[in-house]
């Protein structure tokens, strides 16, 4: 159908699976119960609460096409224009056949929108100046075909375009110009919380509290839905981003119409404001994720701008053993990636492990790009793709276009294709792959289940000081000065006794055990593999341990379909892993929190507690405040932690429990075989769910549907609302830029080691009663057990520039042995909260700037880290590294990254922030990658000279910086055509 709107419910289109390759479309066995408290809906229809279906309208394509490669493709005699790159190939653009496939992507990508402007016909011929280089520093223009966010960042993104609005209607401009021009699904996903958990009302309690805790985000989000077009939102409590994505949004082939009545057929891409993203690239669709302030200019019809990257071709062998999961498979890639290195380029999986992986499979590992750092790991399409859309309900003539526009462009993969040429190659035997977790504190940090027990044994000694084996042993090292006496006390009294309970709790004690995040959820082998775990323990009298904190939360009601399919919800029920909701929850850190009794236990033996989840990241302070171990495991490895309740435990050869004879009962008694949740998933999960659950994807909740809708072209903001507020960003801002500074006499607001993350910088937990920004929402009286979390507060700027750099586990090396969002006010010489102090220097006048180790910024794409950084005055970041995503976010807001020459670091020139700086160089232009003259005053009188490299590294983002941020250079644009 043209457009890019997936037709559902065109009538059944069963298929048989090849065998041992996923779900076959047979009818289901078993009884079908929804679970949910919502009503069963049978009609779709967004129109209700939408401005308007997406139009898909795209009049800038090729207008110059000098390499003639417009050709039309007809499908069951309907016509479609493409783009032709073999024809680009044989006019003259040379040899592109054995590119990889996602440089493909790009390719096109230049062909369809050659304007002789923003994209050159030498953009082309750089791509095919690649195939023998291997590598280019050219920078092209992107278009990506749509934009996809969830709550946490689609909140702040809607706050800035109603801001836009205001300010173009202040420019003399139509506050209607300001609408996505692509067009973007913004997924409710990350607001639910486990408050509730472990039994049969924790889903609707939790609901609940979620609606209570986000109306005003709600009421605003609907506000937009009526007055933007091209924007839908999909309602909370109805899955997560990426999986709704994968299993709907996503369709490998996107068509819109150029404006003249003409179909244009194109390859699916898109940029995301959620870092994970990348998971739609198992579907071979080419995206990653941005900050939102980017997404925001790519919406408004700005490219994406990016040096054409060098990609890792991973070649995959062989088949995954028997008990070794997609998720084993992941951290392994992970593992290997990371140490390769392969941040700033593509991954592209090849060879004839390819053909051994199911979709889901492939998107497992897509998900976790972030983590190995890539831009994206790409599958390119292939039968099994195709499979998958079939299966998922998508629209047949859209599937049948996918495998013929693919087939046509040379970008359809058989087992017998020829490799692509890729910048340099790894390679993993897929029978290697052993049962897997990764932590206690980064997903690459991957440790085989057979060492996991002693491995963590090791992080114990180093982190605390202590000998798990025998009694207090002598501090390691690097112990960190944390260390509190009654940790040691408290493991050589073995633990704490938990008040009221007949249990007491030690270090690796797992009190979070959390089958969660849309990298595992969507994989339906491991959720099942999961249930089948819980049911054989259940046979054999196992239970799960009382402190465990147990939670199951789908990224979509098909999971719940296929659970109560095959009956394994009941067994899940059973063990406490009730449905806690539809949505991230633990992976973002909405974990909710630990019982009372638990939570006093942990602090009073400031114990290492663990949690054990099936998401993607464990950075220190992200799952729980109490949890200072965090490991990544399988959705079945979670279940077999919460019975074993330790990290202490050897899972391969110390009983999980004892059964009802007090016979021990170990893991391998209890695993399920690959055979037998292959079985279950041919029973239980059909097409049918898919088409059934999408086909109500825009309807929501009663409480969603409830939600009075506010009207109008901008938006009425409210001076006592404390979700979501007016930003600064666009005050007194004028039709031209104000001329560039050097920064003179900057104080240093914080010293900051290596691998500082986003969520360190802008943190999306919990929020402290006795920080600055619970003082301001108690000050407007906001109850502590209604704070919600800094996510679910970024339409509201003043929350947030008081949540910058306020992560509890963050230290700044200007205040040593301080954790937290603490630092010295040099002049008075005060210890105070870093955003109190940020203030006091701007009353003062004074600028600022920080400092960091390596790998600045790793971690989640957050613009309101760059933001947040903003607003506190910050003018310059120096750094060692920057992660990608917060690097060019800094310069889409404004602020300076700039980097240390090799060799040279915030150690290597003692700094202690008692220095003052200068930054030199820039009020006479910005050039990328300039040199910028950095001069140190310290306090003993002394100076030193340091160059330093501008990390603004394209001319795109040479204006940006140069009008004060991406947002406004796009309003000035947008501005400057009305006027014109
Ligand atoms: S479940 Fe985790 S990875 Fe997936 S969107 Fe939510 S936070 Fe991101």
């Amino acid at each position: 159908m043209p457009g890019g709107q997936p037709a559902l419910h065109q009538g059944p289109h069963h298929r048989a699976a090849r065998p041992g390759r996923g779900p076959p479309a047979q009818a289901h066995a078993g009884p079908r119960t929804p679970r949910t408290a919502r009503p069963k809906r049978t009609a779709h229809d967004d129109t209700r609460t939408h401005r308007a279906r997406r139009h898909e309208k795209d009049e800038t394509l090729a207008v110059q096409d000098s390499l003639k490669t417009r050709r039309t493709l007809t499908v069951d005699g309907q016509e479609y224009d493409y783009f032709s790159i073999p024809e680009a190939e044989a006019n003259g653009l040379g040899d592109v056949s054995r590119l990889p496939f996602s440089l493909k992507v790009l390719l096109e990508n230049l062909l369809r929108y050659e304007d002789g402007g923003t994209v050159v016909a030498d953009d082309a011929k750089a791509m095919s100046q690649w195939v023998t280089d291997r590598k280019s520093d050219r920078e092209i223009a992107y278009r990506p075909a749509r934009v996809l966010m969830q709550d946490f960042t689609g909140v702040p993104a809607v706050v800035d375009l109603a801001a836009m609005r205001d300010a173009v209607a202040g420019l003399g401009g139509n506050p209607d110009q300001i609408n996505p021009l692509s067009p973007v699904d913004l997924v409710i996903d990350h607001s639910v919380m486990v408050d509730s958990y472990g039994n049969p009302t924790s889903f609707k309690r939790n609901v609940e509290r979620e609606f209570e805790r986000n109306r005003e985000r709600y009421e605003f989000l609907r506000w937009g839905q009526q007055a933007f077009d091209n924007f839908r939102v999909v309602p909370p409590g109805t899955g997560i981003c990426h999986q709704v994505n994968l299993e709907y949004l996503g369709q490998s082939v996107w068509v819109k119409d150029d404006g003249a009545g003409r179909n244009v057929a194109m390859p699916d891409t898109l940029v995301g404001t959620d870092s994970h993203t990348t998971m739609i690239n198992g579907l071979g669709v080419l995206g990653w994720g941005v900050g939102g302030i980017e997404a925001e200019a790519a919406m408004l019809g700005q490219p994406v701008s990016m040096v054409i990257p060098q990609v890792v071709g991973f070649k995959l062998t062989g088949e995954l053993n028997e008990g070794a999961t997609a998720t084993d498979l992941v951290l392994t890639v992970t593992q290997m990636l990371r140490q390769h290195g392969v941040v700033g380029k593509f991954v592209e999986f090849y060879g004839p492990g390819l053909s051994a992986l199911t979709l889901a499979d492939r998107a497992t590992i897509g998900n976790m790009a972030p983590e190995y750092g890539a831009t994206c790991g790409f599958f390119p399409v292939d039968a099994e793709t195709v499979r998958y859309l079939e299966f998922t309900g998508r629209d047949p003539h859209r599937i049948k276009l996918v495998e013929e526009y693919c087939k046509a462009q040379g970008l359809w993969r058989e087992d017998d294709t020829p490799d692509p040429v890729f910048s340099e190659v790894l390679e993993l035997d897929l029978s290697e792959v052993e049962p897997s977790i990764a932590g206690p504190k980064r997903p690459q940090d991957r440790v085989a289940v057979k060492a996991a027990a002693g491995e963590f044994r090791s992080h114990l000694q180093r982190e605390l000081g202590l000998d798990p084996d025998g009694p207090a042993a002598d501090m390691a090292e690097e112990g960190p000065a944390a260390i509190g006496d009654s940790a040691k006390q408290a493991f050589d009294d073995s633990g704490i006794q938990v008040e009221g309970e007949n249990y007491r709790l030690n270090h690796g004690d797992v009190v979070i055990a959390a089958i969660t995040s849309c990298t595992n959820t969507s994989n339906p082998s491991v959720m099942l593999g999961a249930g089948m775990l819980a049911r054989n323990a259940l046979e054999r009298g196992l239970e799960v341990k009382p402190w465990v904190k147990t939670s199951l939360a789908p990224g979509s009601q098909v999971v719940t379909d296929y659970l109560e399919a095959a009956g394994l919800q009941d067994d899940l029920d059973a063990l406490g892993f009730n449905l806690v909701g539809y949505g991230c929850t633990t992976c973002i850190g909405n974990s909710g929190p630990l019982a009372d009794n638990i939570a006093g236990a942990v602090e009073k033996g400031d114990l290492m507690v663990c949690s054990v989840l099936s998401g993607n990241r464990n950075f220190e302070g992200r799952i729980n405040p109490h949890c200072k171990a965090n490991y990544l495991a399988s959705p079945p490895l979670v279940v077999a932690y919460a019975l074993a309740g330790n990290m202490r435990v050897d899972l391969l050869n110390d009983p999980l429990g004892e059964d009802r004879k007090g016979q021990p009962v170990y893991m391998k008694d209890i695993w399920p075989s690959a055979g037998d949740i292959q079985s279950m998933l041919q029973a239980s999960l059909t097409s049918d769910m898919f088409k059934d659950r999408y086909a109500n994807v825009f309807q929501g909740p009663p409480e969603w549907q409830g939600i009075q809708v506010g009207e109008g072209q901008t938006y009425q903001w409210q001076d006592d609302s404390t979700y979501v507020r007016r930003p600064p960003f666009f005050e007194d801002m004028g039709g031209e830029p104000a001329g560039l500074e050097d920064v003179h006499g900057a104080h240093t607001l914080a010293i900051l080691g290596d691998s500082v993350t986003t969520d360190h910088i802008s943190p999306a937990g919990a929020i402290k009663k006795d920080s600055p920004a619970g003082r301001y929402l108690m000050d407007r009286g906001v109850e502590p057990r209604d704070f919600n979390s800094y996510g679910s507060r970024r339409g509201n700027h003043e929350v947030m520039m008081r949540g910058t750099f306020a992560n509890i586990r963050i230290r700044n090396e200007m205040v040593p042995g301080v954790e937290g969002g603490v630092t010295k006010h040099v002049p008075s010489g005060q210890q105070m909260a870093i955003y109190d102090a940020a203030m006091q220097y701007q009353e003062e006048g004074t600028p600022l700037v920080v400092v960091a180790g390596k790998e600045y910024g790793t971690g989640s794409s957050r613009d309101w880290a760059a933001k947040g950084t903003r607003l506190l005055g910050v003018k310059a970041v120096i750094a060692e590294s920057y992660e990608r995503i917060h690097r060019s976010n800094l310069v889409g807001m404004g602020v300076l990254p700039l980097q240390f020459p090799d060799g040279t670091s915030r150690k290597t020139l003692g700094l202690t922030g008692a220095e003052r700086w200068d930054l030199t160089g820039v009020k006479d232009g910005v050039t990328p990658r300039m040199t910028v003259q950095a001069t140190l005053h310290r306090p003993d009188g002394s100076q030193e000279a340091v160059n330093l490299l501008c990390r603004i590294d394209t001319a795109d983002e040479v204006e940006y910086y140069r009008h004060g941020g991406i947002l406004h250079y796009v309003l000035r644009q947008i501005a400057g055509r009305a006027s014109a």
